[in-house]
């Protein structure tokens, strides 16, 4: 059975976190955080340490957060926002952006 405890600790200090999710204002943008818990101070210190850069917009990528995946013609992997804005008709794949690196990653097919 599930544990129904409302009791959320963030995962990098164990404070207790009394709302989920968190939300931040990193870099101009709202960032909502459902999972992991993360208080608000420690999810500003994993964006600063860990956001990446969109390559369309130039505006910072935060952590935990799905993210367009582009590979330029060196077969390099850049980063775009997963939004209309910045997903360009090109981007075939896409991913997790998590603390520094890219899980989940995904190739849709092209046809
Ligand atoms: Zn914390
Ligand atoms: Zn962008």
């Amino acid at each position: 059975m599930p544990e129904k405890s409302k009791d959320h600790r963030c995962n990098e200090c164990k404070a207790p976190v009394a709302e989920r999710p968190t939300v931040i204002e990193f870099d101009g943008q709202e960032i909502f955080l459902f999972h992991p818990v993360v208080c608000a101070g420690c999810l500003m210190e994993l964006c600063e340490r860990f956001a990446t850069v969109c390559a369309n917009c130039g505006g910072a990528i935060p952590p935990y957060s799905q993210v367009g995946v582009l590979k330029d013609e060196a077969g390099h992997r850049q980063f775009v926002h997963m939004n209309t804005a910045c997903q360009t008709v090109g981007s075939a794949f896409h991913g997790y952006w998590g603390r520094g690196n890219l899980h989940n990653f995904i190739e849709i097919e092209a046809c």
